[in-house]
């Protein structure tokens, strides 16, 4: 596959859903994909871990990301330096509002699984990015929710892997296909 940016690793320590094998060297080992970036939840690497969570993940050669759980991380989040952020926007009035903070660092904003959340897309800035995601998408009705957005956004496609045999996207694929979405590939200078 091409492009991964939504991967979990064992620095999420308070995800349960997370394995122990799933270690940043490991993912790099596996070389599941061309473009990848490591997206753990901002809550836990915040403080002291955020300078190892850097380092660890940039010496893989990996993008470093960080999922944001709405507006109550979004400043936090956009002080400290990240390739790309993946926002969970809740559908409240706050969470709206922060994706600003965000868009104003310059990066990437991903919206994250926006079906499986409840996010209103007409309430999002056309600039962030959809992200269609192997891990929910299927629960959703997204040819209902999806469709009439399909020339507003840019779409990418993630896993959003907490375990190894989760790196994959053929769920989030088939969708792309029905819906004749083709991914925005971010970092491409990464494609060689
Ligand atoms: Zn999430
Ligand atoms: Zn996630």
């Amino acid at each position: 596959m091409i492009q991964d940016l939504h991967i979990h690793t064992i620095f999420s320590s308070g995800d349960s859903a997370v394995v122990q094998e799933q270690t940043v060297e490991f993912i790099a080992s596996l070389k599941h994909a061309k473009i990848v970036g490591i997206s753990d939840h901002f809550e836990y690497i915040a403080d002291k871990n955020y300078e190892i969570y850097k380092n660890t993940v940039k010496s893989s050669g990996f993008k470093t990301g960080t999922e944001v759980d709405g507006h109550k991380w979004a400043d936090a989040a956009a002080k400290l330096e990240f390739d790309y952020y993946i926002y969970h926007c809740w559908d409240v009035p706050q969470d709206y509002k922060r994706i600003y903070t965000l868009l104003d660092t310059g990066k990437p904003v991903i919206i994250a699984h926006p079906y499986a959340i409840g996010t209103r897309l007409e309430k999002i800035p056309r600039e962030c990015l959809l992200e269609i995601n192997n891990r929910y998408i299927f629960k959703a009705d997204w040819k209902n929710y999806l469709t009439p957005y399909l020339k507003d956004f840019d779409f990418i496609l993630s896993s959003d892997a907490h375990q190894p045999h989760w790196l994959n996207q053929n769920i989030a694929r088939f969708v792309a296909d029905q819906l004749n979405i083709t991914e925005k590939i971010l970092f491409p200078e990464m494609l060689k």
